[in-house]
């Protein structure tokens, strides 16, 4: 599921091609991915208009609209954006197709489940009723805010780093990361975390996004001492070559290395 260094990578790639260039048409090839818009107020809110610019708010990506508006993108499970000319380079499950006036076209394609794709006036006043909490990456988030967002929050640490509301950007994947490279196992509870070791958790966070989106959130990029490109069943760890082992943390399949990461804390006596 794109996180925050695959939606930033959308970005910067939307960025790099797709602005200001009239849109001439918008076609949509899954209503189901529509939250709120219905197709005609998405064609005729883009139609005639361009992309002005971009921001990110965790692993939302908010499009400018010239003129007023934004268009909000959220990628569900799979999505991702493709920019092409030649319609035969049009991507498998292509979703949403925005064509510009210079013959390219910008494409939502999707797998798996959909993600959101709708229009706005106010990328703030969204992400307030979303009730999305920091962007993680934000200059703002700084070490006091995340130690203060731990001191309210109870249960296990691996649900509050992915918890939207308290922080906006991380999930599954990039969760599992931050917490193998701080030597933490994923059932952890936070009040089993000193200051000092949130602390660390803190910087882990900051280094292993801007380190993934460094490597345009490409697995195969990443440096050797990640565990995201060796994050399957039958995967080893890179540091010791043992077999990463996983656990159900509120839902969520946590991949990690028991010799990293040591033993299932409730099983410690
Ligand atoms: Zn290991």
């Amino acid at each position: 599921m794109p996180e925050l260094p695959e939606v930033e990578t959308f970005k910067r790639y939307l960025d790099a091609t797709a602005l200001h260039q009239e849109i001439e048409k918008v076609e949509i090839r899954s209503e189901l991915l529509l939250e709120d818009t219905r197709v005609q107020e998405l064609q005729d809110t883009l139609q005639g208009r361009s992309f002005r610019s971009t921001r990110r708010h965790g692993k939302y990506l908010f499009v400018e609209l010239e003129g007023d508006g934004w268009l909000v993108l959220h990628f569900g499970m799979s999505g991702r954006l493709k920019y092409f000319r030649d319609m035969t380079q049009d991507p498998p499950y292509d979703r949403f197709l925005v064509t510009f006036g210079n013959g390219y076209h910008l494409a939502y394609d999707a797998a798996r489940k959909l993600g959101e794709i709708e229009v706005i006036h106010d990328w703030e006043a969204f992400i307030e009723e979303k009730e999305l909490g920091p962007d993680v990456l934000d200059p703002d988030f700084d070490l006091e805010t995340f130690l203060e967002i731990l001191e309210q929050r109870r249960g296990m640490i691996k649900p509050a780093l992915m918890d939207q509301q308290l922080m906006a950007g991380i999930g599954n994947v990039y969760s599992d990361e931050i917490l193998f490279q701080a030597h933490i196992h994923p059932r952890t509870k936070i009040d089993q975390l000193d200051e000092k070791t949130r602390t660390v958790i803190d910087c882990i966070v900051q280094e292993v996004l801007r380190t993934a989106i460094e490597h345009q959130a490409t697995p195969d990029e990443f440096p050797d001492s990640y565990l995201i490109p060796h994050r399957d069943p039958e995967g080893m760890c890179p540091l010791c070559g043992g077999e990463i082992e996983r656990v159900k943390v509120s839902g969520c399949t946590a991949y990690y290395c028991p010799n990293r990461q040591g033993k299932d804390p409730r099983e410690r006596s």
